[in-house]
């Protein structure tokens, strides 16, 4: 059919050595970058995104026309649709799965919760069944979270750290996946790659995300609220860039193993790894404020609370040693440069919400 050839001309192999690759949520954030940067290198890419209304769709369906122009269709689906997985595999020979689509965000797991349970745990379980039965069996690479160190308050977080304490139910969530992975590992021998990541920002980035809406509110002239620890201490985030998160992910792609294939009889143990892809610099919600206002060249209107119990944590910061040694992982963007270039593309996304003037030509 029509959609059967549109299926395997997006994910068709360059070459024996490049990857065909199933990227889930790839009309989401990170999805839709690191598809484009597996096109751009070559690789077979498809994407599978059910659109959900979690946050402006017209932004999903922006991205999702991005993807087409560099050739990269996305079939609209669930990852809960085993039939509809079991066809994907059929037609394509995937040698690896992203898997980015998610229910994301911490504070919205209050309002519902059940969207976390059905894609972040059923979702996974559901996508994990159709690899363990595809052949080849692809090796799996998935965006877990900085959120699994939960209360933790050793920083800076390393992988062998305690993750027993999520502070919210998306949290406990992602930690549930990594446990998962572990079982699939285990029994049927697929390779899986857990990276958590720390905070991606960027352009084409979240609409939920605090740089974003505080973007979004400054230019408008709307108060914001920054929160602030209830002891005084900093609330801070290890903001990592999309650019260097997506290098990560490739990092990862490149380094996973093939699957052994069930019984784990093999001599080799099939690969479970978890990594870290933060910017081990970690960075005050007041200072993002300031950036942004220097960048913005408008005084935000703030209001300081102190932070509720709504599931965030007060400090992130990652280490990232093991990324740095294992996946070749390096970031190289701070802050200002990447908060820079989100600006640049808001603005140009969203042409009313500034008159173009002579300090926009240069950003
Ligand atoms: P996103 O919401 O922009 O992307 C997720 C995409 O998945 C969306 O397009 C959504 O429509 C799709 N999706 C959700 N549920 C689905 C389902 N059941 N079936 C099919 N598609 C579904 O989020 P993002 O920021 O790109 O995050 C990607 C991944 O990284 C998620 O797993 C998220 O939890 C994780 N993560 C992100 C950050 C961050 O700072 N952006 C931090 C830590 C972890």
């Amino acid at each position: 059919s029509d959609w059967e050839k549109r299926v395997s001309r997006s994910a068709r192999r360059a070459s024996p050595s490049s990857l065909a690759v199933l990227i889930t949520g790839a009309a989401g954030f990170v999805g839709a970058h690191v598809s484009l940067a597996l096109k751009r290198r070559g690789d077979g890419v498809l994407g599978l995104d059910n659109f959900n209304r979690y946050y402006d769709p017209n932004l999903k369906r922006a991205r999702q026309r991005l993807l087409e122009r560099a050739g990269v269709f996305i079939v609209e689906g669930d990852i809960n649709d085993a039939a509809l997985l079991r066809k994907l595999f059929d037609v394509v020979p995937f040698t690896h799965v992203a898997h980015l689509a998610a229910q994301a965000g911490v504070r919205y797991a209050m309002q519902n919760p059940s969207s976390y349970v059905h894609s972040n745990v059923a979702g996974f379980v559901n996508l994990l069944e159709a690899c363990k039965t595809a052949n080849p069996q692809p090796a799996v690479v998935w965006a877990s979270s900085s959120s699994v160190y939960g209360l933790n308050s050793k920083v800076p977080f390393s992988e062998k750290d305690r993750t027993d304490q999520p502070a919210s139910l998306y949290a406990a969530t992602k930690k549930a996946g990594e446990e998962i992975a572990h079982s699939y590992n285990h029994i049927y021998g697929l390779s899986i790659t857990g990276l958590r990541f720390f905070t991606v920002y960027g352009p084409w980035g979240r609409p939920d995300m605090a740089y974003f809406f505080f973007t979004k509110d400054i230019l408008k002239g709307k108060q914001i609220t920054v929160f602030e620890a209830p002891d005084g201490g900093m609330v801070a985030r290890d903001f990592t860039y999309i650019d260097d998160v997506v290098k990560g992910f490739l990092g990862a792609l490149d380094t996973a193993k093939k699957s052994t294939g069930s019984g784990g009889k093999k001599k080799e143990p099939a690969q479970l790894r978890v990594f870290n892809l933060g910017n081990t610099s970690p960075v005050p919600v007041s200072e993002l404020v300031a950036i942004l206002e220097r960048l913005l060249k408008v005084k935000a209107k703030k209001k300081v609370v102190a932070m509720p119990r709504n599931g965030d944590v007060r400090f992130t910061h990652a280490n990232i040693s093991l990324a740095s040694k294992e996946l070749g992982y390096r970031p190289t963007t701070d802050l200002g440069t990447g908060l820079r270039k989100f600006v640049k593309w808001y603005l140009e996304f969203y042409p009313g919400s500034k008159k173009k003037s002579a300090w926009l030509q240069r950003l």
